[in-house]
This record gives structure tokens, sequence and C-alpha cells, in this order.
């Protein structure tokens, strides 16, 4: 029997055209290796990636890097990716907590925060994506007017969000405990996670913040 070549998903990505190598390498110099003035819009633990792509259907004049800590979620964007190409948008394999010394102050114009991961437990409050940690971060790469837009169906967390965006400095545009029956719904892009709870007749949560002037 003749046995298939499976490819690992480490290789997959390293072959992979929309996933960007040596990316910090771009630090300070986006804009010179997209060639253009568009901004950027990051998606930090994007998944499969359905959210990133609906998105950068939408808004051709945006470039859309999704960010994902595994290559074994990874390949699964990467895969619908190959039925559907879009010169838009891009990969990079990382553990957010590094995210500074990939992009510089102001090269960041939003960060898309979907259903992150909760870590329960306080002694990990800091690996939570909007601790104030977290918060920091994006403060060094964000754009003066930079958002960060966050959804989750985790009541625990977005409370524990709400707090930190306070003792952080930041301020809310505005947050709701109930996406899809509120008056922010419009244009809402659903993503997996998002489609899955929503079935369950979970509340969304989704709150949009900038940093105080
Ligand atoms: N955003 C997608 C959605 O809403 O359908 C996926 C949500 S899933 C619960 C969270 C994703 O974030 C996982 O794929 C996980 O691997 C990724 N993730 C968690 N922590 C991360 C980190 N520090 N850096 C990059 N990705 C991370």
């Amino acid at each position: 029997m003749r046995l298939r070549n499976v490819k690992g998903s480490r290789e997959q990505i390293a072959e992979n055209e929309y996933v960007l190598k040596n990316a910090e390498n771009n630090k300070g110099k986006w804009k010179e290796f997209f060639q253009d003035d568009k901004p950027i819009h990051l998606e930090i633990g994007m998944g499969k990636g359905r959210f990133l792509m609906e998105m950068a259907k939408l808004h051709p004049d945006i470039h859309y890097i999704g960010i994902e800590k595994y290559s074994s979620v990874l390949v699964r964007a990467l895969e619908k990716m190959e039925e559907e190409p879009l010169p838009n948008i891009h990969f990079l394999r990382m553990d957010a907590e590094y995210i500074t010394q990939y992009f510089d102050k102001g090269e960041v114009a939003e960060i898309y925060l979907n259903f992150s991961d909760p870590w329960p437990k306080d002694r990990h409050a800091k690996r939570r994506l909007t601790s104030r940690q977290f918060l920091a971060r994006y403060d060094e790469i964000l754009a003066d007017d930079g958002k960060v837009i966050f959804k989750t169906d985790n009541r625990g967390l977005f409370d524990f969000s709400l707090e930190e965006v306070k003792e952080a400095g930041w301020i809310l545009d505005y947050a709701t405990f109930d996406l899809h029956h509120s008056e922010y719904l419009d244009g809402n892009v659903m993503t997996e996670y998002e489609e899955k709870f929503v079935n369950l007749g979970n509340p969304i949560c989704k709150m949009v913040i900038h940093r105080a002037k």
C-alpha cells in the first residue's frame, strides 16, 4: 500500500505564502513591507480565521494580520485561504506576549480579541489578552486613535476586562452585555466561537476601548 505523505502543520506553515516569516524584521517598516499606507488591523487568537476572512472581504483597503499561537489551529485557516485566497490577509504564528517585538509605536490601527481564552485561575490573570499587562503591550503598538475591540461570551472574563480597562486608564467607547440584542449589532461579523455560543442562546459581551489622550 502506498502511504500518502501528509505534511505536519509546522512544515505547511513554513511553506505557506500567507504566513509572515522573520516578521520581527518588519518592526517599524510595515508600510515598506506592504508598499502602501493602508491601515493594519490585527486579530489576536484568530483560531480558524473565519472572522478575519469575512472582514478582509468587506474591507479590501485594510491589511489584516491574524495572530495564532498554535500551528495546528493556524493550518485550518490556511486551508480556508487556499479555497478563497485574499490579498489583504497575512498570518503570524506566535504568542501575543511578544507582540511588541513585531510592531512599533503607532503601526497598528485596531486590535480584535474574539473569544479569548479565559485563563480562569487568578494566578494566570496576566495571561488573559485583556489584562493590564496586555493592554500595556497594545499601548506600545497602537496608533494614537487606535482601538481594541473585544467580544466574549464569558461574563467573568468580561467583568475582569472592564476592571482592567479602568485600572489601565483606558476609555470605553461602549460596552454591552448582550450584543445580539443591542443597538451595536449592525455590521457585526460573527466568529466561529460566536456562532456556536449564539446558537446555545448565550449572550455575547462586547467592548470597544481606546487610550486616554
Ligand atoms: N477568535 C476565534 C473565534 O472567536 O472563533 C478563536 C477563539 S479560541 C477560544 C482562542 C484562540 O486564541 C485559540 O486558537 C488560541 O490558540 C489562541 N490564543 C490564545 N492565547 C494566545 C496568545 N497568547 N497568542 C496567540 N494566540 C493565542
